[in-house]
């Protein structure tokens, strides 16, 4: 069985006073956690702050975007994987659906990204997911096809052996409606499916995440599904409590 990981995604919240005592918090709890992987991801002012009140215990630090250019240079209002890596982060977000939504991110610029967040030794988290309109056209499979095969054609499936995917249905984030555990399970064994069709042994090992309104009541029906490896939780993040019981229920 893959070791699963749970994710938050702070998204655009949190201050030096709030995170302080949501950290504090995750961290009393983590001990009880030996057997999962847990991951906060705060806004990027925040990340160094964040991650010297970690130092010390088991959860990792995340971003939730960086810059898809290879190299540091003029690109103001940017961050550079390598500066993630050095203010500590394990991990970065790309391709998150309000990045392609509402900051028009392309399959071709999460690519980049991708590709990036592995040059700088960052795990990258790809979001894939369909919209509500799509699922409803019966086209699910074929835009996460579509999302999947451009990281794979730019990073090589062998990529994937320092990758996590996290399945988002639009639909389902922020709104309350979780995808039923056999909703869920259907995609992830889908997108497990993309994988083995390039390589069967890393399709295997690969992690896919489940996000869309997970909450410490429905999150154990989620990752008890063969192909839910964990989950990237973004509302419930934000409260200890929650997001501790969430961490239990992949524990
Ligand atoms: P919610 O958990 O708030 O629905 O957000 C999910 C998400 O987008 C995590 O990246």
């Amino acid at each position: 069985k893959r070791r699963a990981l749970v994710a938050g995604n702070w998204k655009m919240n949190g201050s030096h006073d709030f995170n302080a005592s949501l950290v504090r918090e995750i961290v009393l709890e983590i001990k009880r956690f030996p057997d999962i992987d847990v991951l906060v991801c705060p806004p990027a002012p925040y990340l160094d702050a964040v991650g010297r009140q970690l130092a010390g215990s088991a959860i990792q630090l995340g971003a939730q975007n960086l810059c898809e250019q290879p190299k540091p240079g003029a690109f103001t209002g940017e961050i550079h994987g390598g500066m993630l890596r050095d203010v500590g982060c394990a991990y970065v977000i790309v391709g998150h659906s309000e990045r392609r939504a509402l900051y028009a991110e392309t399959d071709a610029r999460v690519a980049q990204k991708f590709a990036v967040a592995l040059a700088c030794g960052l795990t990258p988290i790809l979001c894939v997911g369909e919209t509500l309109d799509e699922r409803e056209q019966h086209r699910t499979e074929a835009v996460i096809a579509r999302q999947l095969a451009a990281v794979i054609e730019d990073s090589g499936i062998a990529s994937f052996k320092q990758a996590v995917i996290a399945y988002e249905p639009v639909w389902a984030i922020g709104t309350g409606k979780t995808a039923t555990p056999a909703q869920a399970q259907e995609v992830h064994a889908f997108i497990r499916g993309q994988l083995a069709a390039a390589d069967a042994r890393i399709a295997n090992s690969t992690r896919i995440l489940y996000g869309g309104s997970v909450k410490a009541e429905n999150a154990q029906s989620l990752f008890n599904c063969p192909d839910v490896d964990g989950g990237l939780i973004g509302g419930a993040s934000l409260k200890a409590d929650e997001f501790v019981a969430i961490c239990a229920a992949a524990q």
